[in-house]
């Protein structure tokens, strides 16, 4: 082993103590929050916590994670008494620790990332299955993709668990406890105490008939596994059920001529979770479209200069913003004008005064099917990650902003591998599973700022901005040992399946430079036996 794969070895083992440790405190810090602030035994745990990650991360030399623990430590100390006693700007302080701490533990090297943490600070899933080896074998199954899973021997631990801290989903036997139906009635029980129901997966040995399903639907149940639960469904099941991919806000740019106007709007959509950017001269509309790239432009329709419909007409123009919807705002009532508007290249039209829930909903609609319409040019059908082409597309970007900014960038290349192999022994769909099971751990392990594409077949590319060849082969290489872990189940079977990877680092002048860097590292990860991630190395000049 050269030196420099050493120190990364060491490295790798060490940052992982070091997360491990700071995964509990957020855990702690999530049941304290969980609890009103108000139990003594999680303040007491996230005190105990946060010391103790100090001094891992100051005996292994992990400076951004010792000094927020030191923070944290020294905030919990000032403590004094219960936590109820504490005022709002104590908790807004620890509150942003705790941020700081999340953030850092998410990677290290990521200092601009804001994306709020995804692995971390989840709510729990429970499982309350009769078959205590199945209920094990889920847990493990669940951790391996970054949730927190726990089970549960009977109905009223799992209602007086619930009551304290409400769960994200719950996977229950019908029957649990043995008695008939108990399973259904302890959920009952546990939805009574919530406004928002907890979405249930039922699974039962036996297919129990209408009547049963309809129990088990009425009374919160979004899913019913019936003898075999299949393990690779029920994760896909509890990923959708989870906040795990929660919905990025959309981006609006708002245009019109009136400050207060477009203050009221700007205003009504921050309300509502959206990002905007309002212009209120017409002519900056191409400089925020470039620089801010809305998915929908909302505009009003006159506008001293030009109006809307004009306007309309020049977005259109533009390749890349052809089919951004347009929705027009005016207090125009003449339905002649409205659909002139409309045939000029507008989706929608809002009469002012606008009322703020028909101007979201309007916007929730026409955003969601911009995406889905998106997502059909960009997206990989079978594990919905980026095309091929957008991959390159967005490396492309990610070069030129790292060569402007100054930045490092690394670009990795996955290939799983003897998946033939796979596709031959269990037969096309569990390959399929495969896939979109690396898909789904990629899309948990990664930063939401990492592109993730399917490169081809079983190839994936990942585009890591702002990150360091050193710091990129460290991840990759958690992912890659974590994922040879993972059990994949074929019918009563299970195998492991693992990949190879290749990682070079830019900028370099051009996409195709890196990626053919990239291949031919991943081409001596293959040569070196597989199941390994190596860099790029300069071929010995020839001098
Ligand atoms: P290596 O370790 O050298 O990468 O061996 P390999 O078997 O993984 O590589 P090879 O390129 O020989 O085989 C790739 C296989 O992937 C062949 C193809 O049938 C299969 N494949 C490609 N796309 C899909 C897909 O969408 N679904 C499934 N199930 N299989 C696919
Ligand atoms: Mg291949
Ligand atoms: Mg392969």
């Amino acid at each position: 082993m050269s030196s420099e794969d050493q120190r990364d070895k060491l490295k790798q083992h060490f940052s992982k103590r070091v997360t491990s440790q700071a995964r509990i405190v957020l855990d702690n810090w999530q049941k304290l929050k969980d609890s009103d602030w108000a139990d003594m035994q999680w303040l007491n745990d996230l005190k105990e916590s946060s010391a103790k990650l100090g001094k891992f991360a100051s005996r292994f030399e992990m400076a951004q994670h010792q000094m927020v623990a030191n923070d944290l430590t020294k905030e919990l100390n000032s403590i004094k008494e219960d936590a109820t006693s504490l005022d709002d700007l104590k908790k807004e302080k620890i509150n942003k620790v705790i941020s700081a701490l999340s953030e850092c533990t998410q990677r290290k090297s990521d200092s601009n990332n804001s994306a709020a943490p995804r692995t971390f600070l989840r709510t729990p899933i429970y499982i309350a299955i009769n078959n205590k080896e199945n209920a094990q074998r889920i847990i493990k199954q669940l951790e391996f993709f970054g949730f927190r899973a726990l089970s549960f021997d009977s109905g009223e631990d799992l209602i007086k668990a619930a009551k304290h801290n409400k769960p994200e989903t719950i996977v229950i036997d019908v029957n649990f406890g043995g008695e008939q139906y108990a399973g259904i009635e302890t959920i009952k029980s546990i939805q009574a105490n919530h406004e928002m129901p907890v979405p249930i997966i039922y699974t039962s040995e036996e297919d129990d008939g209408i009547e049963i399903r309809l129990m088990a639907s009425r009374s919160g149940g979004e899913e019913f596994f019936y003898k075999v639960v299949d393990l690779g469904q029920l994760i896909e099941k509890i990923e959708e059920y989870t906040n795990a991919s929660p919905l990025d806000p959309y981006k609006v740019l708002v245009v019109d001529d009136s400050r207060a106007q477009a203050r009221y709007i700007e205003n009504v959509l921050t309300k509502a979770g959206m990002t905007t950017c309002v212009i209120t001269d017409p002519m900056q509309v191409l400089i925020a479209l470039n620089e801010f790239s809305p998915e929908i432009v909302i505009m009003d329709m006159y506008m001293p200069g030009c109006t809307g419909m004009e306007l309309a007409r020049v977005i259109r123009q533009q390749d890349k913003f052809h089919s951004v919807p347009i929705i027009y705002l005016s207090a125009e009532d003449d339905i002649n004008k409205q659909l002139h508007a409309m045939s000029l290249g507008g989706d929608d039209f809002l009469t002012k005064p606008i009322n703020p829930k028909h101007l979201t909903s309007t916007i929730h609609n026409r955003g969601r099917r911009a995406r889905s319409l998106l997502a059909l040019m960009i997206r990989d059908s079978l594990t919905g990650l980026y095309n091929h082409t957008h991959t390159l597309y967005l490396l492309e970007t990610e070069i030129a902003k790292a060569s402007q900014n100054g930045t490092k960038l690394t670009f990795a290349m996955l290939d799983i591998d003897f998946f033939k192999k796979i596709n031959d022994s269990y037969g096309h769909p569990i390959g399929d599973r495969v896939l979109k099971s690396l898909s789904l751990f990629l899309k948990q392990r990664l930063r939401k700022t990492d592109h993730i594409g399917r490169y081809g077949g079983e190839e994936f590319a990942i585009v890591l901005p702002n990150t360091s060849e050193s710091d990129a082969k460290v991840i990759l290489n958690e992912i890659r040992e974590k994922f040879s872990e993972l059990r994949q189940p074929a019918g009563d079977i299970e195998f492991q399946v693992t990949f190879s990877c290749g990682v070079a680092s830019g900028p370099t002048e051009n996409a195709q430079l890196i990626c053919e860097r990239a291949d031919n590292a991943l081409y001596e990860a293959k040569r070196a036996g597989r199941n390994t991630v190596r860099n790029y190395r300069e071929p010995p000049s020839q001098s």
